[in-house]
Parts: C-alpha cells; sequence; structure tokens
C-alpha cells in the first residue's frame, strides 16, 4: 500500500446483506419463536455443510429449473479439482444426510434447519444473493396428516410472531403418471398458443413445461390460467390424499385457496404442493413455500422413503415483522461498571465477574482509542447501555472497601445512589434486579 494514497474500502459482495446489531433483537426474536414453535410439534434440529458436491443439487433440485440453471454458485476446489457449489437450498443436503447416517432406520423423523442459502438472482426487494432459510422436513411418513401438520405449524407460527394477512395457497401435483398425461395436453396447449409464449417458456416447452405456469411473465398470465389443470388429472389414491390433508386444514379452521397454478416443476415432488403468501411485501410475496417429495429418496439410492417438507425465507419474514410494528426489546445489560484508577479497574474486573456468576449482564468500561475516559463520559456510556444500574468505583470507594450503585431508571426519574460494602454488592444488585426477598441488606438506603 503507498503511503500517501488512502486504502481502498472493500464492500460488501453485490446481494449479500449484512444484519447490523440494531436489527439483531429482531432476529433473535424471530430465531427464538421459531425454535420453540418447531420444538413444539417435535421437530429435531440437523446441521449440513453449507457446501456440497455440486451434483448433489443438480439432481436433487433438477436440471431444468432456475436455481440449477442460472443461480448456482458452482466452483472447482483449486486444491484437488472437485466441483462443489454453495448450497442454494436446505433439502437436497437434509437428504443426503439422511441417506448417508440411515436417519430413518428407527423409523420417520422430523428434523429442521437454518441458514444462509446462496444464488446468484437480481438483488431486489426481498430477493437476494446470500439470504437465511428455516426450513423442516418430515422423513418416513406418508399420509396426508404430516402435511396438514406443517402447515399447521407454519400458522402457530404467523401467530407467534404477531404476523396477519398470510394467506396459504394450496394444490396437488399427483403422480409422475398423472403429470404425464396432464403433460402431454399442457404442451398441446402450449404449441396452438406458440406465438403467445415467452423465450423461456419457448425454451422450457418440451424439458419442463410445468414449470411454464409459474412464470411470473404478465403477458402469459391469461394463457397460464387457461392451460389444462393437473387437478383435472388425478386419480383415486392422489385425491384422497388432498382430501385429508383438506379435511384436517378444514376441522382445524386452517383457511386456503386451492390454486391449480402452484406448481413444483420437478419429477422428485408430488402431491401436496403450498405457499404462504402476502401482499405486503409487492412482488417477493412468499414468504414460505413447501410440498411433498416422496420419490426423491429412493433416487438417491437411499431405501423408500416418503417425506415433505417447507422452507422460509427469514429476510421476508423480518421485513413483515417490522411493518407489524412492535419493534422487539432492544438488548441492554443489568449493570454498566463505572471505575476510575488502576486499583478500581482490577476491582471492576472482579466484581463484573462475580455478578455475572450470579446471572446478570454486565458491560465493563473499557478503553477507548482516546484513553479510559473521565468520569463524566463513563456516565453517559452507562446511559446509553441502558443498564438499570451503574456500579461506580474510584479512589474512594477502594479506601472504604465499597462501591456506589447507582439506579439510572429510578421511577420519578431520580437518580438514585446507594453506597454498599464491596462484598454485599452482588447480593445487593440481585435484589434489586432480580428481587429477591431472603437477604438482609436493610441497612442500605438509597438517597438523592
Ligand atoms: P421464487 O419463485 O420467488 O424465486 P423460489 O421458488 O425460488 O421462489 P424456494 O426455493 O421455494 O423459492 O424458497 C423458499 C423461500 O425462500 C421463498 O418462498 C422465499 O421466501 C425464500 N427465498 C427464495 N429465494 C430467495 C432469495 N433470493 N432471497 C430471499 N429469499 C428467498
Ligand atoms: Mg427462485
Amino acid at each position: 500500500m503507498s503511503e500517501n494514497k488512502k486504502a481502498e474500502k472493500i464492500t460488501a459482495v453485490k446481494g449479500m446483506n449484512d444484519i447490523l446489531p440494531a436489527d439483531a433483537p429482531l432476529w433473535e426474536l424471530f430465531e427464538n419463536t421459531v425454535h420453540s414453535v418447531l420444538k413444539s410439534y417435535g421437530f429435531q434440529k440437523i446441521v449440513t455443510p453449507i457446501v456440497e458436491d455440486t451434483a448433489l443439487f443438480k439432481r436433487a433440485i433438477g436440471a431444468v429449473t432456475d436455481i440449477v440453471e442460472k443461480e448456482m454458485y458452482s466452483f472447482t476446489d483449486s486444491m484437488n479439482g472437485d466441483a462443489l457449489t454453495l448450497r442454494p437450498e436446505g433439502t437436497a443436503g437434509v437428504v443426503r444426510a439422511v441417506i448417508e447416517h440411515n436417519l430413518v432406520y428407527e423409523g420417520p423423523k422430523r428434523v429442521w434447519y437454518k441458514g444462509p442459502m446462496f444464488r446468484h438472482e437480481r438483488p431486489q426487494r426481498g430477493r437476494y444473493r446470500q439470504f437465511f432459510q428455516v426450513g423442516a422436513e418430515a422423513v418416513g411418513f406418508a399420509g396426508p396428516d404430516i402435511d396438514a401438520e406443517l402447515i399447521m405449524l407454519c400458522r402457530r407460527l404467523w401467530d407467534d410472531l404477531g404476523l396477519e394477512h398470510i394467506r396459504l395457497e394450496l394444490n396437488s401435483i399427483g403422480d409422475a403418471a398423472e403429470r404425464g398425461r396432464h403433460r402431454v395436453d399442457l404442451i398441446a396447449y402450449f404449441e396452438a398458443n406458440l406465438e403467445l409464449l415467452d423465450l423461456e417458456a419457448k425454451n422450457r416447452l418440451h424439458a419442463n413445461p410445468l414449470r411454464i405456469l409459474d412464470t411470473k411473465n404478465p403477458a402469459m398470465q391469461d394463457l397460464v390460467n387457461k392451460a389444462p389443470k393437473l387437478l383435472d388429472y388425478l386419480e383415486a389414491e392422489s385425491i384422497a390424499h388432498f382430501e385429508g390433508v383438506k379435511r384436517i386444514l378444514d376441522h382445524n379452521n386452517v383457511p386456503y385457496t386451492v390454486n391449480p397454478r402452484l406448481v413444483r416443476g420437478l419429477d422428485y415432488y408430488n402431491r401436496t404442493v403450498f405457499e404462504w403468501v402476502t401482499d405486503a411485501l409487492g412482488a417477493q410475496g412468499t414468504v414460505c413455500a413447501g410440498g411433498r417429495y416422496d420419490p426423491l429418496i429412493e433416487s438417491f439410492g437411499g431405501k423408500p422413503t416418503p417425506a415433505v417438507g417447507f422452507a422460509m425465507g427469514i429476510e421476508r419474514l423480518i421485513e413483515l415483522m417490522k411493518m407489524a410494528g412492535e419493534p422487539a426489546d432492544p438488548s441492554t445489560c443489568d449493570v454498566y461498571m463505572v471505575h476510575q484508577g488502576e486499583a478500581a479497574q482490577m476491582q471492576a474486573f472482579v466484581l463484573a465477574e462475580r455478578i455475572r456468576d450470579a446471572g446478570l449482564d454486565v458491560v465493563l468500561h473499557c478503553a477507548a482509542a482516546s484513553g479510559a475516559g473521565s468520569f463524566k463520559n463513563q456516565m453517559k456510556k452507562a446511559d446509553a447501555s441502558g443498564a438499570a444500574f451503574a456500579v461506580i468505583i474510584g479512589e474512594d470507594e477502594i479506601a472504604n472497601h465499597v462501591v456506589n450503585v447507582k439506579a439510572m431508571r429510578a421511577a420519578g426519574g431520580g437518580q438514585q445512589q446507594a453506597t454498599v460494602p464491596f462484598d454485599e454488592a452482588v447480593d445487593h444488585l440481585v435484589d434489586q434486579i432480580i428481587g429477591g426477598h431472603d437477604h438482609d441488606h436493610d441497612h442500605v438506603h438509597y438517597h438523592h
């Protein structure tokens, strides 16, 4: 670096966001809520690597999909030439792990995951190149009951997060044979209307015509709305499964709309598909998408194992939480330690550890670039920290083996202060903050 030129700034990769401390309370609230909801339905956490063999995603997601065709961050490992990919979604890794570790050996499993996903998309509101998902997979369950359970789990989450106006869209895409018969008619229909197809649709016409139904091109909406409906091609078993899901949802007062255009353009997906959608986020309105994928595990060499899951986009849900108002509590500490002089600093370290041993959160004043800071400056920091109490140790306190405890947020705005023997400081703070009653500290009185 040249001495007189200012260092060039390096910024984040386009489409990849920093989540700053100001947003941390909201993310924590989301994460705690989703963890407890998942736990209340018996889901266990699974963590798989962010990087997998490229072949895994090509097979699990399908070659003729947006993700595999144009969105994957794939690279060659420069050490050994392996073809690797940053995961664009979570199901493939979970399915690999389930097979690799024979997780369903003892019976069906409910698992969930959370983490960053990577897709090279055009960044815009609600659409990023690194984004976070929470997903759940129920592996080894064949019936409509688990499909309904997953949907109801989502409903509980929206309720617990205070999110309204997220509506449920539901469909069944049948099995491979039913889709095959629909596909013949669908291709014939699109061929008869070839001049109305955009370039992408033309390219997909024979490779993955189902996916055309999910086009976002406004000019094609009328055409796809009038296309042959897969629902009309379902036979008895698929119909019974779909009716089974709807019966449980109806019985539990879960409203839904059947959307015949809701598809997953993959051979491995079957029967139930669903999306939770909101109008509040503009074009990127889907906050959660799920579906059944019974043939997938067998296609990966596992023993035939039915499965169903969903994935939700955390950024979109966080944005809804922001719009819903109620800011999450900013993270604050219980105690801010103010000290002046070296002996006081040593004492402050010891006391801060003891207060933390008692379960309270302590911020110990540490030197900034400009030094330890004046007493006044430290008290400003104590105030800004949101602490309920400042503990003050100066030379006088050291000499008298006491500390000063100042209530920063006393009722009426007064700042009350008490002098407490050093050895009683922890109990005193616990009394004040947690409100214990079995301590004998009546000799301490606050004065203005
Ligand atoms: P779309 O049709 O909007 O591209 P998708 O079918 O690719 O969606 P899924 O793969 O089903 O989306 O992912 C599940 C959820 O993850 C989405 O409903 C959304 O909430 C979120 N999600 C997907 N891609 C992104 C992204 N690039 N940025 C932020 N969130 C995303
Ligand atoms: Mg997409």
